[in-house]
């Protein structure tokens, strides 16, 4: 939570700094930097990349062909919405260059890579400037302006880039321990005991007159709870609510049964509904770590989406070493939510784990097939290109239409689902092929359901295996 605020906090005093570099500016230098990047912004990409593509840091980044052509676009648009002849938006300045720099992490380009960068398009719009011949602080003024304009972009970039990277390690971190740690089910015994514990011997000390001043947050539990739990169940909302149940029953329970004499049966029979309480939120809380300790959804069993970005990012760059393709099948349910609205949330889940089980049956032992969302699975297939990952997907699609799910009250209920397919093009960020897949699922819908649809980057057109030509859409730019 903390994490996030800050997030949010430190681009805006970057923010208000730039809002007033912009407003100080002269409308008339603004105007003579953007007229020198209409002019010069294709110069400019050119020897950005004639030097990068020579250091040996940066070029494994950029000599993808495809790389290669959409990031020359979009430094130029880059360049040209930073010195644009209207004052920018510093809101919209810093969204970008968190974008970009969100984009930095996930492709891992090194931060001095982005340096080098931005000191070269500096040197040369000073050149450029230079060659302009103006007079007084005008000159003195573009310069400050230029330089000041792309230092603050970069800062922002950078500190995405921070909290992107820090995000990733987190993750990667908090799935390396918990595939280590194997004791999990141990602990949540222990656990389970301890509470026990505490309940009872708490009851014993009352009941025979002792003034029992253990409490619960004092006890074995509690203090496993408040320094080990906490840990263990970071980012669950239910810790939350186990500490303030513990606080409940200290500030409450505890006092109330030192003080009554006789201790009335009620009064320990709330104080056990309210261990019960615990127990039961603490075997949730066990539940979804065991779940996280397996890199695992609980309920279909597919791998948890958190763990995505690893796998994926991994998978790049074994593509990118071994010039093997590998494809992405974005798979949604069709109407799945008239079957919840129909049957009930119970049916709906039996559906759910129905076409997982369908997936692993029909993709590869080296396939992934996270839970992507609700009723949305990502399937990643290894090593395969378009032509089999539309073998594959089809194969799936024939499944889950043939055999019907379960009965429910005498009716048999079918399902089906759609695909959007996107094989690996070498872009080194990840996040570009989800979202290839993600809108040829979107046509696959839009075009009658039940049915798959390919991503067509390169040819910026979508084939449909109803073979229905949709019309071309560009989907290049970064
Ligand atoms: P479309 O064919 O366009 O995909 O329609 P749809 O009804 O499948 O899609 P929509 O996004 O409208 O509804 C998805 C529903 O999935 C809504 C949500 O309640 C349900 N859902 C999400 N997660 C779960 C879950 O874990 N269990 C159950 N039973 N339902 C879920
Ligand atoms: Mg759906
Ligand atoms: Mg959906």
């Amino acid at each position: 939570m903390t994490t996030d605020a800050r997030e949010v906090q430190e681009p805006s005093a970057a923010q208000k700094e730039w809002q007033n570099l912009i407003a100080q500016t002269s409308d008339r230098v603004r105007n003579i930097v953007a007229e020198v990047i209409d002019r010069h912004a294709m110069d400019c990409v050119q020897r950005f990349y004639d030097v990068l593509l020579n250091n040996a840091d940066a070029a494994p980044f950029l000599s993808n062909e495809i790389v290669d052509t959409r990031l020359r676009a979009a430094l130029r648009r880059w360049l040209a919405e930073l010195f644009s002849h209207d004052a920018p938006d510093a809101g919209v300045l810093v969204q970008t260059q968190q974008r970009i720099g969100a984009a930095h992490a996930r492709i891992q380009i090194p931060i001095h890579v982005v340096m080098h960068g931005a000191r070269l398009l500096k040197r040369k719009l000073r050149m450029f400037i230079q060659g302009l011949e103006l007079v007084g602080t005008e000159y003195s003024m573009a310069i400050a302006y230029v330089e000041d304009m792309i230092d603050i972009a970069i800062e922002v970039m950078s500190l995405a880039f921070v909290q992107g990277t820090r995000k990733e390690v987190e993750v990667n971190e908090a799935f390396r321990l918990m595939s280590l740690g194997k004791d999990i089910s141990l602990e949540r015994e222990t656990q389970r005991a301890a509470l026990l514990e505490w309940g009872q011997s708490f009851l014993l000390d009352i009941c025979y007159g002792g003034d029992s001043a253990n409490t619960l947050s004092d006890s074995a539990f509690g203090l496993w709870l408040r320094h080990k739990g906490s840990v263990l169940f970071q980012g669950a909302s239910e810790i939350d609510v186990v500490l303030k149940a513990v606080e409940h029953v200290d500030n409450d329970f505890v006092p109330r049964l030192v003080s009554e004499r006789p201790v009335s049966p009620q009064a320990v029979k709330a104080l056990q509904g309210a261990l019960d309480e615990i127990h039961y939120m603490m075997d949730q809380l066990f539940k979804a770590a065991e779940a996280v300790e397996n890199g695992r959804d609980p309920l279909t069993k597919t791998l948890s989406r958190r763990f995505l970005p690893t796998i994926l990012g991994r998978e790049v760059s074994l593509s990118l070493r071994r010039h093997i393709p590998f494809s992405v099948l974005m798979v949604d349910i069709d109407h799945f939510k008239s079957v919840n609205d129909t049957f009930g949330h119970v049916v709906g889940d039996s559906v759910l784990r129905y076409v997982a089980k369908i997936l692993v049956a029909q993709c590869r032992m080296s396939d992934f097939i996270f839970r992507y969302g609700g009723e949305e699975f990502l399937v990643l297939l290894t090593e395969a290109a378009e032509e089999q990952a539309i073998q594959i997907a089809e194969r799936i699609r024939e499944a889950i239409e043939r055999d019907s799910v379960l009965v429910v009250n005498g009716n048999n209920i079918h399902t089906t689902a759609s695909f959007g397919i996107a094989t690996f093009d070498g872009h080194p960020d990840y996040r570009h092929l989800i979202e290839d897949a993600d809108r040829a699922l979107y046509l696959a819908k839009a075009a009658g359901r039940n049915r798959y649809q390919v991503s067509k980057r390169c040819g910026s057109v979508f084939q449909t295996s109803g073979g229905i030509e949709e019309p071309l859409i560009d989907v290049l730019g970064l």
